[in-house]
């Protein structure tokens, strides 16, 4: 089988590998769908802190169980999904129903996607996968793991109807919030950088945000410290900052206390999600109220992981869905 193989920062390619062969309650999917994320293209560009090399690139994925070991619940045939983590249920935070800040979950989650095949692990097996409602495609059906962590994100906000939104980031999850949140009496405005994303956005009926605006609610899905220093700026009186994309550690965020005291502005985080949030992103999914078109930009071989990479860097495609 071929994996997209990162050995150190930089360096990556498609190499042959041993197949994959289940232990018990270890389920390998062949996969039939993976999608690019920006979280690879960092992996790949500078490491991460938490995902040591060599590391087979891909997080975003459905497949087919090819080959199911003693005592997982699916079988050879089986259309599935998966979220990236399954919490452990007994610390601390997944006793308190926050399973998103789960102790272990990030010890060993999904990677390996870029590939002919993936092993999911038995806690994957029992807490992250999930089968694909008939009706979805594979590369919908991959959309699980982004659009969960939107629906945490709202979930951490609870925006009112009416309210106005800026977005903050014109990529995948600029799109994902804008798709859940339209339609529900709310102005949307988003700012960003990339011409092509941008004209989708105005496709969609996304406003030009007016740099004098407040909004109800900003959220950031750069990362970077300080424009989203400088989006504190823009929140109305009671509205809120969400922080959803991460920040490296020690990242120092900048807010006006007069006004967090005085306006009740508030500054709020939002990591990963829960498996409340995961099912229900896959039952938006399912139903369609989430159209996955803008989404998917692109499919490829995955032979053309590079040109996929490259594609999504310069901002020219939301996702390019990897078919190996
Ligand atoms: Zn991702
Ligand atoms: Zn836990």
């Amino acid at each position: 089988m071929r994996a997209l193989v990162c050995e150190a920062a930089g360096r990556a390619a498609l190499v042959e590998r041993p197949d994959l062969v289940p232990g018990p309650g270890e389920v390998v999917v062949r996969v039939k769908a993976a999608l690019t994320c920006g979280t690879d293209l960092k992996l790949l560009r500078r490491g991460h802190p938490k995902v040591p090399f060599p590391v087979t690139l891909g997080h975003e994925m459905a497949g087919v169980v090819d080959s199911a070991g003693a005592g997982a619940p699916f079988a050879p045939g089986d259309r599935v999904t998966s979220a990236v983590t399954a919490p452990c249920g007994v610390c601390r935070p997944c006793r308190d129903g926050r399973q998103n800040l789960c102790e272990t979950a990030f010890d060993a989650p999904l990677w390996g996607a870029f590939a002919d095949f993936v092993l999911l692990s038995p806690r994957l097996v029992r807490g992250a996968v999930r089968r694909v409602p008939d009706g979805l495609s594979f590369g919908a059906a991959a959309l699980l793991d982004p659009l969960a962590s939107v629906v945490h994100g709202l979930s951490r906000v609870a925006p009112k109807a009416g309210s106005r939104l800026l977005i903050a980031g014109c990529g995948p999850i600029g799109l994902l919030f804008f798709l859940l949140l339209r339609g529900k009496g709310s102005e949307i405005g988003v700012t960003g950088l990339e011409r092509g994303r941008l004209a989708l956005f105005a496709t969609l009926g996304a406003g030009v945000d007016e740099a004098e605006a407040p909004f109800d609610l900003v959220v950031d899905t750069t990362g970077d410290p300080a424009y989203a220093s400088s989006l504190a700026s823009r929140v109305a009186p009671g509205g809120t900052l969400l922080l959803f994309a991460g920040m490296a550690a020690g990242s120092r965020l900048s807010a006006d206390a007069f006004r967090v005291h005085y306006e009740e502005v508030s500054v709020v985080g939002s990591f990963h999600y829960t498996p409340a949030d995961a099912d229900r992103a896959l039952s938006l999914l399912a139903s369609g109220a989430v159209p996955t078109a803008p989404l998917l930009s692109k499919t490829r071989p995955l032979a053309e992981w590079r040109e996929a990479f490259g594609e999504a860097e310069r901002g020219d495609v939301m996702k390019t869905v990897l078919v190996p």
